[in-house]
């Protein structure tokens, strides 16, 4: 692993500034939301789509997160299923963030409150999402976003877990590619399936992953990492969460692989490997027009700079290609002109006291 840490002086919150809204980049923030999921993209040009909103009994976390990077709208709403640490704000945010277009869902229904909530909300913007949806960003621009629904309701395997049945979604800009899958399943086990193994062929290569299911023992199987290859996982998972993620079975997998893992907050379940994981609180990815590379910024202001794989000449894995562990041709540094003076660094994340036993239970 190549790691560089510069240590520059800067204006913090110029930081916070710059990111806000269209920058000319396609933007990626998995925010901190707790024991729940809500991404939020913007298009090099300034549209803007969530993925999932949040839990419910916490919107005041998607709240000010939207507020503070300066959306004043969404354009697209995508629900990756209805469990309420998804769909638990959607009335919320947007009635703060007006919905502009669609909101795209696995269509049926579910009987939770939240659910019900979620539909008054969206009303006549709602549209299920078919294996042929695909939602171009920045039309007429040049360099166009695409969102392409590639499986849904458990892709053929007959299931009726809720989590089984969330929307895979894959966006491409450019080289880069990035997978959002809500709390879908890896393995045959309890009222779970192994949703991912086949739809991993028809997400192909990709470089981040929302890792899913909040690192789930049961999520994120080896044929899943290994036709998809991500350098780097976001996981989505909360202080203090019942379910004793992030679960070290998910997090040996991923390693194992040499994905460099971020979660949202340290969570209630096996402690960081400072060597492939850490904690970083609201995680912002970014990529230029054209760029063979991407950024990486977490919370605390450190930037980690990746490559992309080139997608255009292997949009499968090669063997010469798989990722070895503990290398990511990761390469850390500030921003100059945009962090401040470090007192002193703090690459070490606090290590959880003790894992918590994994919850049979999730949602
Ligand atoms: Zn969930
Ligand atoms: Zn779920």
């Amino acid at each position: 692993m190549k790691r560089t840490l510069l240590l520059v002086g800067a204006i913090w919150l110029a930081a916070a500034a710059a990111f806000g809204q269209a920058n000319g980049k396609l933007q990626i923030h998995y925010i901190d939301v707790g024991q729940g999921d809500a991404e939020v993209l913007i298009s090099p040009h300034g549209e803007v789509v969530l993925f999932d909103d949040g839990a419910r009994d916490h919107c005041d976390k998607p709240l000010a997160y939207l507020a503070k990077i300066g959306v004043t709208k969404v354009d697209v709403h995508i629900a990756s299923h209805y469990h309420d640490d998804h769909i638990g704000c959607t009335q919320e945010v947007l009635t703060a963030f007006p919905l502009a277009g669609a909101a795209y869902d696995r269509g049926g229904s579910y009987t939770t409150t939240s659910y019900t909530k979620y539909v008054q909300a969206v009303g006549s913007h709602r549209a299920t999402a078919t294996t042929s949806t695909v939602i171009t960003l920045d039309q007429e621009w040049p360099d166009p976003v695409t969102i392409s629904i590639v499986a849904l309701n458990g892709n053929g395997v007959p299931t009726t877990n809720e989590n089984d049945l969330s929307v895979v979604a894959v966006v491409r800009y450019g080289h880069f590619r990035a997978e959002l899958g809500g709390d879908l399943s890896g393995f045959d086990t309890g009222s779970y399936a192994d949703i991912e193994t086949s739809v991993a062929p028809l997400v192909g290569r990709i470089d981040v992953y929302k890792v899913h299911h909040h690192s789930s023992r049961y999520s994120t199987n080896d044929a899943w990492l290994a036709t998809t290859t991500p350098r780097i996982g976001i996981i989505s998972v909360g202080d203090g969460n019942s379910y004793g993620f992030p679960t070290a079975d998910c997090l040996a997998r991923l390693h194992a692989h040499g994905v460099h893992t971020y979660w949202t907050e340290a969570g209630a379940g096996v402690a960081p490997d400072a060597a492939f994981d850490e904690v970083a609180g609201s995680t912002v990815v970014e990529v230029a027009k054209d760029a063979a590379e991407y950024t990486v910024t977490i919370a605390g202001g450190a930037v980690d700079v990746y490559p992309t794989w080139d997608v255009s000449t292997t949009p499968t894995p090669t063997p010469t290609e798989t990722p070895t562990p503990g290398s990511f041709g990761r390469v850390r540094r500030h921003l100059t002109a945009e962090r401040p003076p470090t007192p002193t660094p703090t690459p070490t994340p606090t290590p959880s006291p003790s894992p918590a036993p994994a919850a049979a239970a999730t949602r």
